[in-house]
């Protein structure tokens, strides 16, 4: 199934199954706003738990914070965000759609990647056994010239994109003969920076109102609040982006869960590259497979940064960001210190000295989290009898609901005993209960929403306490004593053990 295919599916799927809705739905939505229904708070929470204990409960010198969306507007202007928070837009005057321009020329980069992986695997197949991939990259006509002209391309577009220099980037878009994938026409108007920062007023007159931002990201609240460790933060955040498009990769309003670790001038680059570790192992424990992720170091570093790199996911549509870390030097703590006029350096006793700390900061979108993790999930899977099955193969821990209790049939006390089994169960992890429809049926719906086990109760369980297991993945089933099922299932579906893999 194409890519593209997967990717509306799936999109689908999230509403049908309570994941995600487009928020004010009833009035035909509000663009690159979205809802979380039933199940989707669920593996929101169960995401933002697995990432504030791997923050707070496994390093003794982080600890969090909640700080206020509303903060002083001076706040935005050191940070830098009133003056430099741009995107730069493009519109095509045939469709009237608009596109960012550093975007339109990334996905050229894609594209001549692309070219030359196909010329890659094309001569794989050919040689087959004997093939030398470091060879042929080196060698082959046709890869050496698309090498060249995305070498070129990346080397003019970093430029322009460090120089701010708008009119290059419309040049390179004009030509590298780059068209408006609706209208297919080339008819592009001027690049022009657009703030992505959301305003509002507070104050009850409108002489006395005050112009403030909603926070664009969660950080600068854990800059003046800072002392000498790694503070972590999951709080709202809000920016108007020019493109909403790809579900919940990029929105308006979002979640990001950042920390922000504060260190020795100097030491910042060693920090920065321990971090990336920590980080990439993070996502990895939850067993996509390694294939699925990769670093993106940035050529254009922001202007507070000296060093960043993304860790990538491959979405549906290609390899994408999902967090970012960067090397912060002491910029938002020197910037603070200007513009609030009061000193906020540490003292370091074993130096004996003060200075402004460094910072490193760590920052994930949930959204996109939860992106990745359902588009690594969703697999439609042929069965040995001829039907098939949509099933979400979520990380046990992950999973909004971690067993589903069925009694067979309606009657004969299966109802109740099954609810017996819920209620001795319901405080270690979430249990949901379902007596509609056939066994079949119900599977499949427990399948759907990514439930790693189901339990069903049948007139043997009033006989011997035993009730069937089965598992999402395997589809085998086991007999198993009601007594031991909190034994058996508590540690593979808790959080807890995906934190030791981290150890
Ligand atoms: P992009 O280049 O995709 O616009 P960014 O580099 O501006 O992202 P950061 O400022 O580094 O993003 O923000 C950190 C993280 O916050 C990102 O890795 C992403 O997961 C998340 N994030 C940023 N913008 C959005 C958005 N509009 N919607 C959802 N998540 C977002």
């Amino acid at each position: 199934m194409a890519q593209e295919d997967v990717f509306k599916k799936l999109v689908s799927h999230c509403k049908e199954y309570g994941f995600v809705f487009p928020s004010s739905d009833i009035y035909d939505g509000l663009g690159a706003v979205y809802d979380y229904g039933q199940m989707g708070v669920e593996l929101k929470n169960n995401i933002k738990k697995y990432w504030w204990d791997s923050m707070v409960l496994l390093h003794e010198n982080i600890v969090g914070i909640d700080s206020a969306i509303f903060m002083h507007p001076t706040i935005w202007k050191a940070s830098g965000h009133v003056d430099a928070f741009n995107d730069p837009l493009i519109d095509n005057k045939d469709s009237k759609k608009r596109y960012r321009a550093d975007v339109l020329i990334e996905d050229q980069l894609a594209k001549y990647d692309d070219k030359i992986n196909k010329e890659v695997a094309k001569a794989a197949k050919r040689f087959g056994e004997s093939f030398d991939e470091a060879q042929f990259r080196s060698t082959n006509g046709r890869v050496l010239e698309h090498q060249a002209k995305r070498d070129a391309l990346h080397t003019r577009f970093a430029k322009a994109l460090n120089d701010g220099n708008l009119e290059e980037l419309r040049q390179i878009i004009i030509d590298e003969e780059i068209v408006c994938p609706i209208s297919g026409t080339k008819n592009w108007t001027e690049v022009r920076q657009f703030n992505l920062m959301f305003s509002t007023e507070m104050g009850s007159t409108s002489e006395g109102a005050m112009k403030i931002y909603l926070r664009p990201e969660t950080a600068q609240g854990i800059f003046v609040n800072y002392l000498n460790v790694g503070i972590a933060q999951i709080g709202k955040a809000f920016r108007n982006e020019i493109v909403a498009r790809q579900f919940i990769f990029r929105m308006r309003e979002f979640e990001q869960m950042e920390m922000q670790f504060f260190v020795k001038p100097g030491t910042e680059l060693d920090w920065f590259k321990k971090w990336k570790e920590i980080r990439l192992k993070w996502h990895k424990a939850l067993g996509f497979g390694d294939a699925s992720y990769r670093y993106h170091d940035h050529d254009k570093l922001a202007h507070y940064a000296n060093a960043a790199t993304d860790i990538e996911f491959l979405m549906p549509f290609g390899f994408k960001e999902v967090e970012g870390i960067h090397s912060r030097t002491n910029f938002d703590l020197s910037q603070h210190e200007k513009f609030s006029g009061k000193s906020i350096k540490y003292f370091d006793p074993e130096l004996n000295e003060s200075y402004t700390p460094y910072v490193i900061e760590t920052s994930i979108g949930v959204d996109r989290m939860f992106l990745s993790i359902m588009s690594a999930s969703y697999c439609e899977e042929q069965l040995e009898n001829g039907e098939s099955r949509v099933v979400l193969k979520l990380p046990a821990a992950l999973a909004p609901v971690k067993l589903a209790v069925m009694p067979l049939v309606k009657k004969d006390g299966l109802p109740e005993k099954a609810r017996e089994v819920i209620d001795s169960l319901k405080f270690h992890f979430h249990c949901q209960y379902d007596e509609k429809d056939s066994i079949g049926k119900r599977y499949r719906r427990q399948d759907a929403i990514g439930t790693p086990y189901c339990v069903t109760v049948d007139h043997q369980t009033l006989e011997d306490n035993c009730v069937t297991l089965r598992n999402r993945d395997t589809m085998q089933q086991e007999r198993v004593a009601i007594s031991e099922l909190n034994n058996i299932i508590a540690d593979r579906v808790s959080i807890t053990s995906l934190l030791k893999t981290l150890q």
